[in-house]
């Protein structure tokens, strides 16, 4: 029998145990945690995901405040609007939705944000951090993949963790958080060698390539926990869009133990964590 890893589910047990939490930091610190979500320009995938986490951070009894700026805006704009957020005691946590227009260099942005602010972990400091095992803030993401792994099997160590894709953003933080899970960890890339035999060696297999059903049968050893990143807008024979992940699920389910349905998987894990991430930053703020 393989095991679905609803995320979903566990985001909205992760949702309500935040919603008391946030009750209390209000009643000691006589405000709610605020979170400032800055949209840049007309992506419309951005404008969904943007939606969605204001709706949640206000459901939770968190403040957002959301600041948009036209896609035509400069970078000393942008970096204008950052600083004030920086400076402003009101907001706890802060983040600028990517991607950004071609005129404002990202790098520049998300690291202008103070790294106690950045509830997308992003900022080198915070990588640093994780890298080397200190407490900060944690990409969301990845916190995301790691508990829907925990969730197949709560002790991690000792296993081989093969994590394909090596981004910033996903790829290189998960490969940390599993390390520090005690994994022995592998990461593999678009220049890795025999990727299939690769992950067949594989425990624990994480997908965040960006590559519609790339992972067949043959990435998958016997009883493997799946962990599906990938989040793909394919058309479907009926000329409708659907999501996809990076795994042909049909393909490898029947191979695993465990493994994440796309979506409903990782996807809502990602904003159940930026919560948890403002709350964490507001309470290390505030004391
Ligand atoms: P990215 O493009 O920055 O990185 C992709 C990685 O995949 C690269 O490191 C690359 O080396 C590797 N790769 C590409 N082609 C490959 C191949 N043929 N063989 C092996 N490796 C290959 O992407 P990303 O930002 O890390 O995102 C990865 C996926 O995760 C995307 O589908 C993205 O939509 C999804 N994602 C999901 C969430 C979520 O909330 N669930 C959040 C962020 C990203």
């Amino acid at each position: 029998m393989t095991a679905l890893l609803d995320g979903k589910a566990l985001a909205a047990t992760m949702r309500a145990e935040l919603a008391g939490k946030v009750t209390a930091f209000a009643a000691r610190h006589g405000r709610a945690p605020a979170l400032a979500v800055v949209l840049v320009g007309d992506d419309p995938a951005s404008h969904v995901y943007v939606a969605s986490k204001v709706k949640q951070t206000a459901e939770i009894g968190m403040r957002s405040v959301e600041h948009r700026l036209d896609a035509s805006c400069t970078e000393a704009e942008l970096l204008a609007l950052v600083d004030a957020l920086n400076a402003d005691p009101a907001i706890d946590g802060l983040l600028v939705q990517l991607p950004l227009p071609p005129q404002i260099n990202a790098a520049s942005v998300l690291n202008r944000i103070d790294p106690a602010k950045d509830v997308d972990g992003f900022h080198p400091v915070n990588a640093g951090k994780l890298a080397i095992g200190e407490a900060g803030l944690v990409p969301c993401t990845p916190l995301g993949a790691v508990a829907l792994a925990k969730l197949a099997r709560a002790d991690l160590a000792g296993l081989h963790a093969v994590v394909i894709g090596r981004s910033n953003i996903v790829g290189k933080p998960v490969a940390q958080l599993l390390l520090q899970e005690n994994c022995t960890v592998t990461i593999a890339h678009s220049r890795t060698m025999d990727l299939p035999g690769l992950c067949r060696s594989a425990d624990l297999l994480v997908a965040a390539i960006g590559r519609p059903n790339f992972v067949t049968a043959e990435f998958v050893k016997r009883g493997a926990i799946i962990i599906d990143v990938g989040i793909n807008r394919v058309m479907s024979a009926d000329g409708k869009a659907r999501l996809v992940g990076d795994v042909d699920f049909a393909a490898a389910a029947p191979l695993a133990s465990a493994i994440t349905p796309v979506p409903g998987g990782v996807g809502p894990m990602t904003i159940a964590f930026l919560l948890s991430n403002t709350l964490r930053a507001a309470s290390l703020r505030l004391g």
